[in-house]
């Protein structure tokens, strides 16, 4: 029984064993050459994914937070990473150990570096949060259409890198002289004779942070943040409503002092132009209403009277949709056919999956009958005669049509 208690105890630390030294580039998911950039985004997504605010109570989540952020610090430091590399989690120990200073690090100090505050965020936190950010991106009817990926950049602004937040170049951070690192003075005022009024005023000298520092970080210049351009991306989803928006979650202007707030991305229709089109694809002018499409058809005379013609409208992706009449098949001006199913892919949360199929809008196509404004001197004489002959009998009278009371009138 003992030994099997035993065994079992052992099995336990051998488990444990195998959790710690698990590899950093597996935890981050990253290949071992993966670069700086990398590395950083990575963590970005899987600190703020395992973050304890956003999985209370759940422990796996909390130790995935801490081992992603060892991961990171190993990794981001180009000596300990090629330690790491070398000699595996052992030679990082005995670094630490040898080296002094490096001691353990705060997994919560390294997210606060990321995304600004004191490492916390979720609505249980009483963190302060930085603004809500808008930004507009055009997007072309085409990509709303068929779904796509794509990028853009904005200035962020950012901690500083080089002084991680402090603002400080050599780390050193002090208290404020001046106010004792409360950021407030109590000033006196004298209002009249033995009356004084005391105000609170923020402090000058640290502006009201309590802190102050000797020698300012070149690149931010104290400041603790710098503004730098960034890349988004940004994925629209087949469907994807006009002016509906895509929200990227504490990824605003960041700063020591708050959390970042959201970044909120609104898909705008870009107006089609025909260097957006070189495949020429009809599709590119069709007008959105929700979930329809709207075109408009043009005719000849002879087309919407006679019938006996087609057209191939090239759809968004490229697909051909075919109009047309048969011979003695009349089309009015102005009349609306619908072609159902050719309207815009209906947004579902799931896209396009095992578990969902897309359902489409409708497309409607306006005729516009187009009457010739030139006619050769033969056609025009030809026509002429032609109605002449038949308009006494057979021409179509509109006053009699429209049902109002006859007048006198000769002509049709
Ligand atoms: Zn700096
Ligand atoms: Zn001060």
């Amino acid at each position: 029984m003992l030994f099997r208690r035993l065994a079992f105890l052992c099995l336990l630390v051998l488990i444990q064993i195998v959790v710690c030294a698990e590899d950093y580039y597996k935890v981050l998911g990253v290949e071992k050459q993966a670069t700086e950039k990398q590395l950083k985004s990575a963590y970005r997504q899987l600190s703020k994914r395992f973050h304890p605010d956003k999985n209370p109570g759940d422990e796996t989540a909390h130790e995935k937070f801490v081992q992603v952020s060892e991961a990171y610090d190993i990794l981001s430091d180009a000596e300990t990473r090629q330690i790491y590399d070398r000699y595996g989690h052992d030679g990082v120990k005995q670094h630490k150990n040898g080296g002094g200073g490096g001691g353990g690090h705060d997994p919560f100090d390294l997210f606060s570096r990321f995304f600004g505050g004191h490492g916390h965020f979720g609505s249980s936190s009483r963190e302060p949060r930085g603004q809500n950010l808008e930004v507009k991106v055009e997007i072309a009817l085409r990509d709303f259409y068929n779904g796509a990926t794509t990028e853009f950049q904005w200035n962020r602004q950012q901690i500083c890198e080089t002084c991680e937040g402090t603002g400080s170049a050599d780390g050193q951070v002090e208290t404020c002289s001046t106010c004792g690192g409360h950021g407030i003075r109590i000033v006196k005022q004298q209002l009249a004779p033995g009356m004084f009024q005391q105000m609170q005023m923020r402090c000058d000298a640290c502006g009201g942070r309590g802190k102050s520092i000797k020698h300012k970080c070149p690149v931010c210049n104290g400041q603790r943040v710098e503004r730098k351009p960034t890349t988004v991306t940004l994925k629209i989803q087949r469907g994807a409503g006009r002016e509906s928006s895509v929200v990227y979650e504490n990824e605003a202007d960041e700063s020591p002092d708050w959390v970042a707030g959201d970044l909120i991305v609104i898909l705008t229709e870009k107006a089609p132009s025909p260097e957006d089109n070189p495949d020429n694809v009809d599709g590119v002018y069709f007008r959105r209403k929700g979930d329809d499409l709207y075109w408009t058809e043009v005719l000849s005379l002879r087309e919407a009277w006679m019938g006996g013609w087609s057209r191939n409208i090239t759809h968004l992706d490229s697909h051909v949709v075919r109009l047309g009449r048969t011979r003695g098949q009349v089309i009015q001006s102005g009349h609306v056919e619908t072609v159902p199913g050719e309207g815009m892919p209906k947004w579902h949360e799931e896209g396009e999956s095992a578990y969902h199929k897309h359902d489409f809008g409708n497309l409607y196509v306006t005729y516009q009958v187009i009457l010739p404004d030139q006619m050769d001197e033969t056609m025009e004489n030809e026509f002429w005669s032609l109605w002449e002959k038949w308009r006494a009998n057979k021409g179509v009278d509109l006053h009699t049509d429209s049902g109002r009371p006859a007048i006198v009138r000769d002509e049709l």
